[in-house]
């Protein structure tokens, strides 16, 4: 199959990209001709061809040195993903402070810092390639779905939600379009480790899938595909936008037959 190499001649940083999402979203970029860098906690998991790039999102430091790498070995930064992020189970009386500071240092913040410090590059991008250039932030039905058990995540998703419509309001006129997707349950490790901790995970598992309108979770590939249409020059006019990539979990109300 020929794949359209829409984004030959970008450069694109994907943060959490050696896990789920992010290494999909990754390998996809690559796969369309893009140049791609990923920032992670644990790069070894990125996909071959990119430039792996160990920090910490709550290390603003550390960000700061990873995004400036990246352009500089890949010649400018075109296409920010954001999409390094944590799971958290509760009520807002199971976590404690120092758990509600944790998770939205890595989500919320995690997302402030990376911005900030790609902005100027991708005003530089955006001078030459207007409509191309764009900040893709992985956010979650989460963020408006009223989940149970879901307190803590949920309020940071919904920051990231808020924080990118903000975004993409303060940078529109500088060519840089910002958008977020909400993934439903997607099958990623991260979903691997959350049912490796249940009695039975094969069972979990099944019913999990059983209460997805579709059937079945989303795929990494299928979250990333929608990310990166989002970041591609066909997306030029899309902007402030959040995608459910959710099977139908938030928009349907399917009821048993
Ligand atoms: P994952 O655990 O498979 O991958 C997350 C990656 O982020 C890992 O490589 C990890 O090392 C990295 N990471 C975590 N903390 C970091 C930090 N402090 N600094 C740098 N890197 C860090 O998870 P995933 O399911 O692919 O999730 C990716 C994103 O998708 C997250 O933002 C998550 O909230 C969102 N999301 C996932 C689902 C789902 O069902 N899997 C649903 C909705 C939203």
């Amino acid at each position: 199959m020929t794949v359209t190499q829409d984004f030959e001649g970008m450069s694109a940083l994907v943060t959490g990209g050696a896990s789920g999402i992010g290494a999909a979203v990754a390998a996809l970029l690559l796969a369309r001709g893009a140049r791609v860098a990923v920032l992670d906690l644990d790069p070894g998991g990125a996909p071959e061809g990119a430039l792996a790039l160990r920090a910490d999102v709550t290390d603003d430091d550390a960000v700061r040195n990873a995004v400036e790498r990246a352009a500089a070995e890949l010649g400018g930064l075109h296409t920010v993903v954001s999409n390094a992020g944590i799971g958290s189970i509760g009520t807002v009386e199971d976590n404690t402070d120092t758990e509600w500071a944790r998770v939205l240092d890595i989500n919320v913040l995690g997302m402030v810092r990376t911005a900030r410090h790609a902005l100027p590059h991708l005003r530089r991008a955006a001078a030459g390639r207007p409509g191309a250039v764009s900040i893709t932030q992985t956010c979650s039905i989460a963020a408006t779905a009223g989940l149970p058990q879901r307190a803590l995540y949920s309020a940071s998703k919904g920051a990231v939600l808020s924080l990118t419509l903000a975004m993409a309001a303060d940078h529109v006129r500088e060519g840089i379009r910002v958008n977020c997707v909400n993934p439903g349950t997607a099958d990623t490790p991260w979903i691997g480790r959350l049912l490796a901790q249940a009695d039975d995970p094969a069972a979990e598992r099944a019913a999990l899938e059983a209460r997805q309108p579709l059937g079945r979770l989303v795929t990494a590939d299928e979250v990333a595909a929608a990310v990166v249409h989002l970041a591609s020059p066909a997306a030029a006019s899309v902007t402030g936008t959040a995608l459910a990539v959710d099977g139908g979990m938030q928009g349907l109300r399917l009821r048993p037959a």
